[in-house]
């Protein structure tokens, strides 16, 4: 029977386990986890501190009894991959606990080992109520340490999405919350006059941020606990009970270069069209993976959980002998600050300029639902067009939930590469109730042919 080997039981190899399954049911899938869990939602953290989830075990969707039963699958928790041999078609482990070593063999590899936090880059960040998020045990962790009630002042450093929902989460149990960002905007270098509005709604809040200022050290008592985090080119120091980290991810790669498979420029693993490496047979998916962005044409980490569960079906119906491509990406993401939606798709202005685009910007306001009806939600909706092409480069957007959705059709015209002319008479629905007669992404669309006229 044909054997195929996961490594990694989360987001992007578990769907690749699932899909190799139901396409090839006598294929023999085995998924390796170096942690206890899998199946586990971390996007589903900053809602169970919040309390909006109330139980741990409800971010866990299978376990590996569960996973074999309903699936067929089988899972091994507890169990690293320690060493990749492409050649034999065989892969060393070493059992966490016990330290014994064994080894599997394999006909075809997936490689969806993910990401970890860049804890390193920080001096200090070992120290005992320094939390990040990247694994369950990370939530039951930060969930068990803020139980105790001890915390009062929290400082997080970066302001990307899992900062923000962080802030918010913190918040909403009662802890005084700093954000501290060293780049001039939030939310990864969004547009300035984005970044305010968002700055707006948590200072509406309570939650400071310092935006521009470096978290250069984190101070911890003799007992290693952390007591303060140093930022700013003059030192200045912010008194923390815990720090919070969202600095950044890198792809967990390690084992794949050790083994020969070839990195890409962003550090990820490289891949083809149907996410193989430079070994036939083994793949990679998920955020340790590169992918394509359709608007930059570049490749990017873009180390979100839709991108992982795409990719790992993807790699998932490979390894089962089709042939299926991964289209790309276009950076699509949306996260909820208090009672605003903020999303973000393709390229920013600062963006669109690096990656040598000539573009304009413009921005409305409108309401997303006929003006007389009760309800509805101002939404404010910010595009990029490249003036050559008069291609939509990006969008950044705020305002109510319904932001999400509006972003998954801006996210379908960037995919389809359409001009702003086309978008601007894309067959939007209307109905009092549910929208205008223009909608918000119509009416964004006339204001980028006028700002392209002038
Ligand atoms: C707080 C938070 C909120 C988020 N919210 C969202 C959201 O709203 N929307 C969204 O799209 N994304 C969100 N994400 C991102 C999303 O969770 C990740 O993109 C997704 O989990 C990536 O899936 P993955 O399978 O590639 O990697 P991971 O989920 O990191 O899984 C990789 C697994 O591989 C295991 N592993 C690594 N090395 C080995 C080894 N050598 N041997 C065995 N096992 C190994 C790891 O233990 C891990 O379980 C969020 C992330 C965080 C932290």
């Amino acid at each position: 029977m044909e054997k195929l080997l996961v490594i990694g039981g989360n987001g992007a190899g578990l769907a690749a386990a699932a899909r190799a399954k139901r396409i090839r049911p006598h294929m023999d899938v085995l998924v390796i986890e170096q942690s206890r869990y899998i199946s586990y939602s971390i996007c589903g953290a900053p809602y169970l501190i919040s309390g909006m989830v109330p139980r741990v075990e409800d971010l866990v969707g299978f376990s590996p009894e569960s996973l074999w039963r309903e699936r067929g699958i089988q899972a091994i928790v507890g169990v690293r991959a320690i060493e990749i041999m492409p050649s034999m078609r065989r892969v060393t482990t070493l059992d966490t606990r016990t330290q014994a070593r064994a080894t599997l063999g394999f006909d075809k590899l997936i490689i969806a080992t993910g990401y970890a936090s860049n804890r390193s880059s920080i001096p200090g960040a070992s120290a005992k109520n320094v939390f990040s998020l990247a694994q369950h045990e990370d939530t039951i962790r930060l969930q068990s340490a803020l139980a105790s009630g001890a915390y009062r002042q929290a400082v997080i450093i970066g302001a990307g999405y899992v900062g923000l929902e962080m802030a918010e989460a913190l918040a909403t149990r009662g802890l005084s919350v700093l954000v501290i960002e060293k780049e001039p905007t939030l939310l990864g270098g969004i547009d300035a006059d984005i970044s305010e509005l968002i700055e707006a709604e948590l200072g509406k809040h309570g939650v400071q941020v310092l935006k521009g200022a470096a978290a250069r050290a984190i101070q911890a008592g003799k007992d290693g606990v952390a007591e303060a985090v140093v930022y700013g080119p003059t030192d200045t120091v912010a008194k923390a009970d815990m720090v919070m980290l969202d600095i950044g991810v890198r792809p967990n790669v390690e084992l794949a270069a050790a083994c020969g498979v070839t990195l890409g420029r962003t550090g990820g693993i490289a891949v083809n069209d149907h996410l193989e490496t430079n070994y036939a047979g083994i793949y990679a998916a998920g955020n340790c993976a590169e992918a394509k962005h359709l608007v930059s044409g570049k490749a990017v980490i873009d180390a979100l959980g839709t991108v992982a569960a795409k990719q790992g079906r993807v790699a998932g119906e490979n390894a089962a002998g089709w042939k299926t491509r991964f289209a790309g990406v276009v950076g699509t993401c949306v996260v909820k600050v208090f009672d605003l939606a903020v999303a973000r798709v393709g390229l920013t202005s600062r963006e669109a300029q690096s990656h040598g685009f000539k573009s304009i910007a413009a921005k409305i306001t409108d309401k997303t639902i006929s003006h007389y009806y009760p309800g509805g939600a101002p939404i404010t909706i910010k595009i990029v067009v490249d003036t050559d092409s008069r291609r939509l480069l990006g969008a950044q957007m705020v305002g109510g939930s319904d932001v999400a959705k509006r972003t998954d059709v801006i996210a379908t015209i960037l995919t389809n590469h359409m001009r702003i002319d086309e978008a601007a008479q894309l067959d939007l629905s209307y109905t009092p109730p549910f929208a205008p007669l223009w909608d918000p992404i119509l009416v964004a669309m006339h204001a980028g042919l006028r700002a392209l006229e002038k």
